[in-house]
């Protein structure tokens, strides 16, 4: 060894505790001889304080820049968990999404690897050839058949069995398997088990393979190849439901494998894409590993491993994925990349489609994006340059788009003004049932209660300065914005058609259950949101029913509005198009577009031409009238044009600062005290909304006040803004929480 190696090494280290005081690197020294040399990612036990605590080597260096280093206590593992990627990418997450760094390094680890261990099994193998294991059984099987048993079903299998199964085949005891241990006739081995996820998945479908790409699949695949050669910019396969993009993201897999390289598939929700995983497994036998939040812990703990260990070269998940330790990306594709799922709303806070170009980017790999309706987010990195955007125009042969018909519900009103049913949805649906075919009713609960709506002209009250609906509180009753604090009486006449038939509205998926029931009294009725769905497996059950017709009509959330294929359904009825258009957020308009369109996209799956009957209190509304036209360049033209002019995301940059504590006071004077803090820091053209109380104002016992910070370039002024809210935050007492959220999906 040369000196310089025998010299003792300083590590940066980030301790595993989610505080503020503690988030920035320590430094300690590693004496030379502790049993192994540092590596960045690296677990490592350190002295802290009075005690002793784990910390994650972010850095390594010769000299220490401070006085007093202590030292290392232990090295927690050989090969770190971590690799120098991870740690990279860590510290840019805790950067871009106001994270303590110690948090972006837990979303990197191996999941559940405090409760779970590895799990190994003992097998058992021949010692001796196939032929004198029989000769040997025959021999010994009137005095002894159990151990009888064992040799003739290890000589039957040609590689070794798992022992705990071969003792229940044979009812054998351990003794047994002993003795022929000590005969020489078999080996026993401990093996690593994997507990394997795959089982409860399939869908049992099988599925057609071998068409002809499309001339417009064919153009769009040239295009991704080369990409795939030399990329430097990411891909948006824009394809109208039915185009066929899942064929075009395989044959892109394939490559990827050929060139020796791996890939991240990402689904929005692993549940909703049973067919998806049967498929892939198809495709790529053997190859496949799965993460994501519907695996046991002992499963996803196996899974990451595997995949760390280079088994799979695929890895199929849904958000949480993005982080899977591989090492050799070359794809990441990205489907239905405008979904919510791919942010994390809960604290880590982060986008999957952020991460996803960030590991893109540090691999050389190409993201593949794929949608219907793109976000404008990522349409408006089309339009920079960022972003090159493939079109799928057509839906592949044999698949026809709906015809789509819209009900002016104000117009119903007169007529039936307790019925959740227009005429025309209800005629539609009869004759549908009469011929033998079956109807989606999708309704999303959430949105209007707690809005106040004209039913007959359709008027919903607006904030003046912020463009969101004002939210409806009864006590004491008033009306009042969650952007800024606008608030103001209800009105007891609709200011518009003077109509007093405005008020809190509201409808849910139960009610509509029942009306249904009522109305169509002989048709099988089921329903699907997340009051039934929350057990394991319900879900499956429930699109296993209406898959095999044994119901003709299903209602639901917005879960049904995606992924699933039913050639049986020829009618989807929308029953309120514009409850989305309601909810306090900036991107009502675009979520309702984007929903319309994929429910719309349920109809006609199968050889018939489907029906989509919309009904609304807002024909007119723009996100509605391009839904009805299936027109997306149309919509976020005008989305683009409203939300610059309004000066949302992604024509800005939105923080928000929640602050929630027991008591109402204490979470109010938080954010004033915050609010004050931030006014410092407030350049020019920054605005700065609030304390005003979140849109759900008490969550668990818990009240919440929101401060909105808003300028063009909070990432530049990260620093500052970090340390000030850091620096307010540990000021406070335990009682109040403080969250940080950018650029979130959801306001509420
Ligand atoms: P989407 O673009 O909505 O994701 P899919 O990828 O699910 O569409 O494709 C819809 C169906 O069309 C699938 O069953 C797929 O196997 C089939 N398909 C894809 N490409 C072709 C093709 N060129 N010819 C015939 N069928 C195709
Ligand atoms: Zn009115
Ligand atoms: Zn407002």
């Amino acid at each position: 060894m040369t000196e310089r190696e025998q010299a003792d090494r300083y590590i940066q280290v980030i301790i595993d505790r989610v505080s503020d005081a503690v988030d920035r690197p320590f430094q300690y020294r590693m004496p030379r001889g502790l049993c192994a040399a540092p590596q960045v990612g690296m677990q490592v036990l350190v002295p802290f304080r009075s005690g002793k605590i784990n910390a994650f080597v972010v850095g390594i260096q010769r000299e220490p820049d401070v006085q007093d280093t202590k030292d290392v206590l232990c090295v927690l593992e050989h090969e770190p968990a971590l690799s120098p990627e991870m740690i990279a990418l860590s510290y840019w997450l805790s950067r871009r999404f106001f994270l303590r760094w110690s948090e972006a390094i837990h979303l990197c680890l191996p999941p559940a690897r405090n409760k779970v261990k590895k799990k190994f099994v003992e097998r058992v193998f021949p010692a001796v050839d196939q032929e004198t294991l029989r000769e040997e059984a025959v021999r010994i099987k009137p005095r002894a058949s159990r151990q009888a048993l064992i040799l003739e079903f290890l000589a039957a299998a040609r590689e070794g069995l798992d022992w705990p199964g071969l003792r229940q085949k044979t009812g054998a005891d351990r003794r047994s398997l002993l003795a022929l241990r000590e005969r020489g006739l078999l080996e026993i081995r401990s093996q690593s088990a994997e507990r394997s996820p795959w089982a409860r998945d399939l869908d049992g479908t099988k599925h057609e393979a071998g068409f002809r790409l499309t001339e417009e699949q064919q153009r769009a695949l040239e295009k991704i190849e080369q990409a795939l050669d030399h990329s430097s910019q990411d891909i948006l396969l824009h394809g109208i439901t039915g185009s066929g993009k899942t064929e075009l993201y395989f044959l892109a897999m394939e490559r990827v494998l050929r060139q020796g390289k791996q890939a991240i598939f990402l689904v929005p929700e692993i549940a909703l894409t049973p067919h998806m995983i049967t498929l892939l497994r198809e495709r790529f036998p053997g190859q496949v590993g799965m993460l994501h939040s519907g695996l046991t812990p002992g499963e996803r703990f196996d899974q990451w491993w595997k995949i760390k260990e280079r088994k799979v070269n695929i890895v199929l998940g849904s958000r949480s994925a993005i982080f899977a330790p591989l090492g050799a990306l070359g794809l990441i594709v990205m489907d239905e990349e405008h979904e919510n799922t791919y942010r994390q709303d809960d604290s880590p806070r982060y986008h999957a489609r952020d991460v996803a170009r960030w590991r893109a980017r540090h691999h050389g790999a190409l993201l593949l994006l794929g949608s219907a309706t793109p976000s404008l987010e990522t349409y408006a990195e089309s339009l920079r340059g960022t972003v090159k955007m493939l079109k799928l125009r057509e839906r592949v042969p044999g698949r026809f788009l709906p015809s789509v018909e819209v009900v002016d519900m104000r117009q119903e009103f007169g007529a039936r003004p307790r019925s959740v049913f227009s005429q025309r949805l209800y005629e539609s649906v009869k004759q549908t049932l009469a011929a033998g075919e079956q109807v989606i009713l999708f309704l999303n609960r959430r949105g209007f209660a707690g809005v106040e709506l004209c039913r007959r002209c359709g008027f919903v009250v607006e904030c003046p300065y912020c463009s969101v609906s004002l939210t409806y509180h009864s006590f004491p009753e008033h009306l009042q914005c969650h952007y800024c604090t606008f608030k103001r009486e209800p009105y007891r006449e609709c200011p518009r058609c003077r109509s007093l038939s405005i008020g809190n509205f509201g409808l849910g998926t139960q009610k509509l259950e029942k009306q249904v029931k009522e109305a169509f009294p002989q048709a099988g009725v089921i329903r699907l949101d997340s009051d039934v769905t929350s057990a394991r497996g319900v879900h499956e059950k429930v699109w296993r029913t209406f898959k095999e017709n044994q119901a003709s009509i299903l209602i639901g959330t917005q879960m049904i509005a995606k992924g699933h294929d039913f050639p049986g359904v020829t009618l989807v009825g929308v029953i309120a198009a514009d409850i989305n258009l309601h909810l306090p957020d900036f991107r009502a308009g675009e979520k309702t577009f984007q929903l319309l369109t994929q429910v719309s996209g349920r109809a006609g799956r199968g050889e018939k031409r489907g029906k989509v009957i919309v009904q609304t209190f807002s024909p007119e509304h723009y996100s509605i009238r391009a839904a009805l036209d299936q027109d997306y360049s149309q919509f976020i033209r005008e989305e683009a044009r409203r939300r610059r002019l309004l000066h949302y995301p992604p024509y800005t940059d939105l923080l928000i600062l929640g602050c929630s504590a027991r008591q109402e006071e204490k979470a109010l004077a938080a954010a004033e005290g915050l609010s004050l803090q931030l006014a410092g820091r407030l350049a020019e053209g920054e605005e700065l909304l609030g304390p005003s109380p979140a849109p759900i104002k008490r969550v668990k016992g818990f009240y919440r006040y929101h401060v909105l910070y808003k300028g063009d370039h909070v990432q530049a002024k990260n620093q500052l803004l970090r340390e000030t809210i850091w620096n307010y935050r540990r000021g406070l007492t335990g009682e109040v929480r403080v969250t940080v959220d950018f650029n979130p999906l959801m306001m509420l």
